[in-house]
């Protein structure tokens, strides 16, 4: 029997909704393991809930939505986006059922090319979790890599910067180590500078490596054109619409630019189309039910 591949993510607005459907699709459709998304739900809207939870039983997975209230004895964030990102990495110990042994975070801005098992089943070597380290075969954005001197390159050594679109995290090592401690203090002395954790979900698990190791996964398993040479295209196994410092280009114009061509079965367009269509389907479906 196949064993069951959990996904955790997060989304607000409609952009980041219809992205999240997209992810759904193309993360269950490239894997025969069954699949149990457990998404936030303290910022999603009403009508994503119904529609994912149509998705579901179209894509034969399983969602639940999981809260956590924001604790008032933890610094707060004034904006959604921040505190979202905190969402991302802060109650990874809290925010699921406690018997779930692990689970990977996946943007909600991704399109999977490969069968997540392969990550699902990754040796971690005993560490907590596994990121990839940012690409740097980009000529073009290599200077905007602040991490290559400076104050991040003193701390980090020889250690690479990992980027936080994905990740694996062993959720029991997470709550036997008391990772969400160290993580939740090391937030509240950092954040006491607003100008510290300017990428909040990726800057704290960085800055805390020394303490808890970052298990470094394949290059291929995070592409994004931003920071990716096109060459290396080929071989990833997810693609992230990750910003680009260089060019101000909508993500919407940027997901049907990058997910198209001989490298996908689907376009970004056509999985659109699809996710549409499915839950139009299943909302007549659910009326006729009704009906009887
Ligand atoms: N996010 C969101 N709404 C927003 C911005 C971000 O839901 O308006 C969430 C979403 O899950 C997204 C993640 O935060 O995938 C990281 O943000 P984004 O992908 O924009 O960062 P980038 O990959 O460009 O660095
Ligand atoms: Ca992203």
């Amino acid at each position: 029997e196949l064993e069951t591949i959990n996904v955790f993510s997060v989304a607000t607005g409609h952009l980041y909704e219809r992205f999240l459907k997209i992810m759904m699709l193309s993360l269950t459709q490239s894997t025969k393991n069954p699949v149990h998304f457990y998404l936030l739900d303290t910022y999603l809207s009403p009508g994503f809930r119904e529609e994912a939870t149509i998705l579901s039983e179209s894509l034969n997975c399983k969602v639940t939505f999981v809260s956590y209230k924001w604790p008032p004895w933890l610094r707060s964030q004034s904006t959604i986006q921040r505190r979202i990102w905190g969402y991302k990495i802060l109650f990874l110990d809290v925010l699921f059922p406690q018997n779930l042994k692990k689970i990977i975070f996946v943007d909600a801005d991704q399109v999977m090319r490969e069968d997540i098992r392969e990550l699902w089943e990754f040796d971690l070597q005993g560490e907590v979790y596994g990121y990839v380290p940012f690409c740097d075969s980009n000529a073009d954005t290599l200077g905007f890599q602040f991490w290559r001197e400076g104050y991040w390159k003193d701390l980090l050594g020889d250690k690479p910067y990992h980027i936080s679109a994905l990740y694996v995290v062993d959720l029991e090592k997470f709550r036997d180590r008391g990772v969400g401690d160290i993580l939740r203090a090391t937030y509240e002395s950092l954040s006491r500078d607003p100008n510290s954790l300017s990428n909040l979900d990726q800057d704290l698990p960085n800055f805390v490596s020394n303490q808890v190791p970052i298990f470094s996964l394949p290059q291929s398993w995070l592409w994004c054109e931003s920071w990716c040479s096109l060459e290396t295209k080929v071989e990833s196994k997810t693609i992230d619409l990750c910003n680009n410092p260089l060019k101000k280009e909508p993500k919407i114009d940027m997901a049907r630019r990058i997910i198209k061509g001989e490298l996908f079965e689907k376009s970004w367009e056509e999985m659109d189309e699809e996710v549409k269509a499915r839950i139009g389907d299943g909302l007549v479906g659910r009326e006729s039910h009704d009906e009887l």
